[in-house]
């Protein structure tokens, strides 16, 4: 089991990977303008309830993204996947809780959907924590 502390400490690491990553990229390419969309929107750490192990995920475009068989099977079931549903602004398979998700599902094939555990989502280039989508809430309902 994760802890909602490891889980945070997980999320906050991401933040500083991203952070860091977006720093190098602009030092490396200085004559490119840099842009908020260098970062992604959002992250956010999974685990599962069983096991230890804690994977951070990031938004970003679901197209040539092959998502976990029962995770592409619960994104599917709502819309197609890179769509966007009438309930809700986010692209379905975007966010960063599905990418998290699918390093869970792909890392630790003893854990299952219903036993997954999110921290709280943040936005990397502010640190601000940001809700839930109804994409999200409906991707996994028993846990968020
Ligand atoms: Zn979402």
């Amino acid at each position: 089991m994760a802890t909602e502390q490891e889980l945070e400490h997980c999320v906050t690491h991401a933040i500083q990977i991203v952070r860091q990553r977006v720093k190098q990229t602009r030092q490396a390419h200085p004559q490119v303008k840099s842009r908020i969309q260098d970062y992604p929107a959002m992250v956010v750490a999974c685990g599962y309830r069983r096991g230890r192990e804690v994977f951070w995920g990031e938004s970003k475009s679901p197209v040539n993204h092959i998502y976990e068989g029962r995770l592409r099977e619960r994104l599917e079931a709502l819309a197609p996947i890179g769509t966007k549903r009438p309930q809700c602004n986010n692209t379905l398979g975007a966010c960063a809780e599905p990418h998290a998700a699918d390093m869970v599902l792909k890392n630790a094939p003893r854990s299952y959907l219903n036993e997954l555990q999110f921290s709280k989502a943040y936005r990397p280039r502010t640190a601000k924590r940001k809700r839930y989508c109804r994409n999200c809430k409906d991707t996994f309902p028993e846990v968020l």
